[in-house]
């Protein structure tokens, strides 16, 4: 763990220095379990897998057509055809088991074996078929149409190397070489909650100076994940005591504490001076905006992530630093996110000293070029703006607003809901 990271009254850390900082800190999970690939899905699988077989296992048809032993065709010039006898059919998964000698050729369907003295399969549309024989111009190309054994994956070649977490193609690979479990790392043990006396749950009716609590319901659905098993503790008064006790209890069974609210510098803000009591702050407050106070430290083994109040701050700061933090607690392998350049279509305010990630919706042209345009509002409450966005527009710390036509740099969103 690096030195405590406290800004000066002047400074404020740098998104690299926070980065960096909680790269170190993170240990991956050690912890490993054996599952079936039917619940592997979205999990880190945690030991490389070989394929103890060939895929395919055997020389098989790449289409439906005949097989015969084309070595063995009389030579002919380019205007002459070949005739062969059909001795019997190829299916895929039964193959011929008679003998193929010159002159004869077998059916044979899309997958089947390809029987050992074949050496070419020609396509059904490319052959005349008349009483038990085909003919097909001698010209056509021979020694086609057959996958090789092996001709996907070798036999022991590297199948999947760890750490990989597992998409459906993932799945079907796996499948395909007849591994039916494998070793992942375990869910992490996630739990968050909102604080701040002025939230109700949708559940009530608002009373004046009320809001309803929209960041449990943003974490909820950003958390949602095959590898983490997500706890809601529900929205919690700001009030030292209550907080200390929910995140000292917390502490001990779970592996990351998220909340949101209270790190700011207001009379009720109480999230970080609880965290440096009961358990150890790392550092507060970025050079970013939204998300200034973004607190990370620790509570015994468990890592807490105070978060801002602001939903839109709140999805920001969970984008840039809780996904990869818990990518990396999970054992999956570090990600860059894509960054592009784009057209601005609008004039976008900024003032220099934090990074800003302002809300955009990105278009491509029937050219290929990409530009961008304001999603709308940009204060840190406006979440309708934030819904809109298909891509954050990345300004620079040092940027002081953008005139239209300038190029920018944007991070597109993940088209996954
Ligand atoms: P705070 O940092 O706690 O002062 O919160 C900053 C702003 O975010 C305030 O206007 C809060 O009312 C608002 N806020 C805090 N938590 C939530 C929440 N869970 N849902 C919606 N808005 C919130
Ligand atoms: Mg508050």
């Amino acid at each position: 763990m690096n030195d405590v990271c406290y800004p000066t009254t002047t400074g404020l850390i740098s998104i690299e220095q926070a980065r960096a900082s909680m790269r170190t800190a993170i240990l991956p999970v050690s912890e490993v379990e054996r599952i079936g690939i039917e619940h592997a899905h979205g999990r880190i699988l945690a030991t490389r897998v070989r394929s103890a077989i060939a895929i395919p296992p055997q020389r098989n048809a790449a289409m439906d057509g005949y097989a015969f032993n084309g070595h063995a065709l009389p030579p002919a010039d380019d205007a002459s055809t070949a005739t062969l006898t059909i001795v019997g059919t190829a299916w895929a998964g039964q193959p011929f088991d008679g003998e193929l000698k010159p002159g004869e050729c077998v059916r044979i369907l899309t997958g089947a074996v390809v029987p050992d003295t074949a050496d070419s399969v020609i396509a059904q549309e490319q052959v005349e078929r008349h009483d038990g024989n085909i003919t097909f111009p001698r010209s056509l190309p021979l020694f086609k149409n057959i996958r090789p054994a092996g001709s996907d994956v070798a036999l022991d070649e590297v199948l999947i190397d760890a750490p990989q977490k597992l998409g459906a193609r993932h799945l079907a690979l796996l499948a395909s070489a007849g591994i039916g479990h494998i070793d992942v790392y375990r869910r992490l043990k996630i739990a968050f909650f909102s604080t701040g006396d002025e939230l109700v749950d949708v559940t009530q009716t608002l009373k004046t100076g009320q809001i309803y609590d929209s960041n449990r319901y943003l974490l909820s659905g950003l958390l949602h994940a095959p590898n983490h098993v997500v706890t809601d503790l529900g929205i919690v008064a700001d009030q030292p005591e209550r907080l200390e006790r929910l995140l000292s209890d917390a502490a001990t069974h779970h592996d990351v504490i998220i909340s949101t609210g209270g790190v700011s510098v207001g009379d009720a803000d109480f999230v970080k001076q609880t965290l440096a009591r009961c358990g150890k702050l790392d550092f507060w407050q970025l050079a970013i905006k939204p998300g200034k106070p973004l607190t990370f430290g620790r509570i015994g083994e468990c890592w807490f992530i105070g978060l801002p109040g602001n939903p839109v701050a709140v999805w920001v700061t969970y984008e840039q630093f809780v996904k990869p933090a818990l990518q990396q607690l999970a054992g999956a392998a570090a990600t860059q996110k894509l960054r592009l350049p784009a057209r601005c279509l609008d004039t976008l305010r900024k003032t220099a000293g934090r990074q800003e990630y302002q809300r955009g919706i990105l278009q491509q042209s029937a050219d290929g070029s990409l530009s961008v345009k304001r999603a709308g509002g940009q204060d840190s409450h406006q979440m309708q703006a934030a819904s809109r966005a298909n891509c954050l527009i990345v300004l620079d710390v040092d940027c002081q607003g953008i005139e239209i036509g300038e190029s920018v740099w944007v991070e597109p969103l993940s088209t996954e809901l």
